[in-house]
C-alpha cells in the first residue's frame, strides 16, 4: 500500500464525543455516557497528547500506563517495528491446524521464564482465567472426580469480568448482590492481612486457610489468588510468605493452586513475576496452573497467556475428552505474539529491576507527603505501584481535574488514588505523577 493513502477526515472533537455518548460503551459505563472523556490524539514515552486542552493541558504524564500494560510507554520503536514486520507478513491466520513462528518463539519464551512449560495463548486476561479455570476443572473430571469444581479465594481480589473471573472477584468489589443465583458460588475466606511485603505470615490466618482448603478439599478444584498484590479489587499488599501456606494447604488436600499475575506480571512488584518474592527456583512455589496478560505486550496489542505443568495437562489428556476444550477465533493472534515476543525480550534486555527499583523510590519520596493530608489513611508502595488510600470515596470528576490540573492521567477507583506508571518514566514525570496524585487525593 503507498504511503499517500489519506486517512479519513478526523472527526471534530464536539461530533467525536457526542458520538461517543450515544454509541459506544466504555468500562463500567452508562448508555448513554455521562462523564466526558478526554480524546487522546496520539501517545508516545510516557505522554499522551490530547486532541484539545483539559484544564489548561494539552500533554498528561501518564500514571497509569493504560492499566499496567504499557510498561515500555506508548510508540516505541522496538515495538513498532516488531509490529510492523508482522504486519508486513500477516496480522492473523487461524491457529487450528495451523501454526507459526511468533506464537512458538513467545510460548517458547514464556515457558522458559516461568518453568510451566504448556501455554495457551488466550485473548484477554478474563479469557486467560476462564481457561485456568476450565483446565482445574476438566483435570479432575478427568481423574473421575467431577464433584470438585468450585474454587476458593480469598476477598479483595479480581480476576476479571467474564463470567467465572467475576465469581472469584470480591464479592462485594464484584457485586455478587447484583448476580445472585446465576454467578457460579465459590468458597471465600477472609482477604489476607495486608502487611505488605515485608510481613511475617500471620500464623492465625495460615491457619485458617489451611483449614478452609481441607474442609472444602471434595468439592475443590483449584484455590485461585493473585500473588503479593490484589489489583483492581483493592490494591493491598500481603506477605509472600502466603503462597507457600496455599501450595502446601493445596498439596496436603489435593487440590490445584492457580495464579493470577494478568496485573503484577513482568517486573510490576520489583520480580519477575510477583510469586518470586516468595522464593525462587526450588526454594520457590510454583503454582500448577499461571495467567498472565496485561504488561505482556507491552500495551500494543489484547493477549493473555494461561501456562500449566505436565501435571495438569496429562491429567486432562487422560480424560474420556482427552482435548482442551478451548479455542478462541484470535487464539494465537500472531501480530499479537510477535509485539509480545518483542516487549518481554525488550523488558529483559534492560535494566528493569533497577528501573522498577527506581520508581519505587521515587514513589516513596513524592508520596510521602500524602501521609499528611485530610481524609488520608494510608500511603503504600511496592515496587512501581504507589498507592493513597482515602477514608471517603473519590469524587472522581474533582480527582481527575485536579490530576489533569498539574499535567497526569490518573483513574482513582473507590476510595483508592493510584499509580502504576511505564518503567520508563523520567525523575521529572515521577515527581509530576505523584504531585498529581497528591492534588487528587486533597481534592478528590
Ligand atoms: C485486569 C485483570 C484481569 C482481567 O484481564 P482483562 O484483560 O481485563 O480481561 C484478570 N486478573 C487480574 C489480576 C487483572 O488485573
Amino acid at each position: 500500500m503507498p504511503e499517500s493513502v489519506p486517512g479519513p477526515a478526523p472527526l471534530e472533537p464536539a461530533e467525536l464525543l457526542a458520538w461517543d455518548r450515544r454509541h459506544v460503551w466504555h468500562p463500567y459505563g452508562p448508555m448513554p455516557g455521562r462523564q466526558q472523556p478526554l480524546i487522546v490524539e496520539s501517545a508516545s514515552g510516557a505522554r499522551l497528547r490530547l486532541a484539545r486542552p483539559a484544564y489548561g493541558r494539552r500533554e498528561l504524564v501518564d500514571g497509569m500506563a493504560s492499566w499496567w500494560a504499557a510498561v515500555h510507554g506508548y510508540n516505541h520503536p522496538v515495538l513498532n517495528a516488531a509490529a510492523e514486520r508482522q504486519l508486513g507478513r500477516m496480522s492473523h491466520v487461524m491457529f487450528g491446524g495451523l501454526t507459526h513462528e511468533p506464537a512458538v518463539r513467545l510460548a517458547r519464551l514464556l515457558a522458559g521464564l516461568t518453568g510451566l512449560e504448556h501455554v495457551f495463548l488466550a485473548d484477554s486476561g478474563s479469557v486467560a482465567v476462564e481457561v485456568a479455570v476450565k483446565m482445574c476443572l476438566q483435570y479432575w473430571r478427568s481423574l473421575g472426580r467431577p464433584a470438585k469444581r468450585r474454587l476458593l479465594t480469598w476477598r479483595g481480589g479480581y480476576h476479571g469480568d467474564t463470567w467465572q473471573p467475576m465469581s472469584v472477584c470480591d464479592p462485594d468489589g464484584g457485586m455478587h448482590r447484583l448476580w445472585e443465583g446465576v454467578l457460579p458460588e465459590q468458597v471465600f475466606v477472609p482477604e489476607p492481612p495486608a502487611g505488605g511485603l515485608e510481613s511475617e505470615v500471620d500464623p492465625a490466618y495460615a491457619a485458617s486457610l489451611r483449614e478452609a482448603v481441607r474442609r472444602h478439599a471434595d468439592e475443590l478444584a483449584a484455590v485461585i489468588v493473585e500473588p503479593v498484590v490484589q489489583g483492581a479489587g483493592g490494591m493491598r499488599f500481603h506477605s509472600p510468605g502466603l503462597l507457600r501456606v496455599l501450595r502446601e494447604a493445596c498439596d496436603e488436600s489435593g487440590v490445584l493452586l492457580v495464579f493470577d499475575e494478568i496485573a503484577t506480571g513482568f517486573g510490576r512488584t520489583g520480580e519477575l513475576f510477583a510469586h518470586r518474592h516468595a522464593g525462587a527456583g526450588e526454594e520457590g512455589v510454583l503454582p500448577d496452573v499461571l495467567c498472565l496478560g496485561k504488561a505482556l505486550t507491552g500495551g500494543y496489542l489484547t493477549m493473555a497467556a494461561t501456562l500449566c505443568g505436565p501435571r495438569v495437562a496429562e491429567g486432562i489428556s487422560r480424560g474420556e475428552v482427552p482435548v482442551l476444550a478451548h479455542g478462541p477465533t484470535f487464539m494465537g493472534n500472531p501480530l499479537a505474539a510477535a509485539v509480545a515476543r518483542a516487549s518481554v525480550e525488550l523488558l529483559l534486555s534492560r535494566d528493569w529491576r533497577g528501573e522498577v527499583h527506581g520508581l519505587e523510590r521515587g514513589l516513596r519520596e513524592g508520596l510521602a507527603e500524602a501521609r499528611g493530608l485530610p481524609g488520608v489513611v494510608d500511603v503504600r508502595v511496592l515496587g512501581a505501584v504507589g498507592v493513597v488510600q482515602l477514608d471517603h470515596e473519590v469524587d472522581m470528576a474533582a480527582a481527575t481535574r485536579a490530576a489533569v490540573e498539574q499535567g497526569v492521567w490518573l483513574r482513582p477507583f473507590r476510595n483508592l488514588v493510584y499509580a502504576m506508571p511505564p518503567y520508563v518514566v523520567s525523575g521529572e514525570e515521577l515527581e509530576r505523577i505523584c504531585a498529581g496524585m497528591c492534588a487528587a487525593a486533597a481534592k478528590g
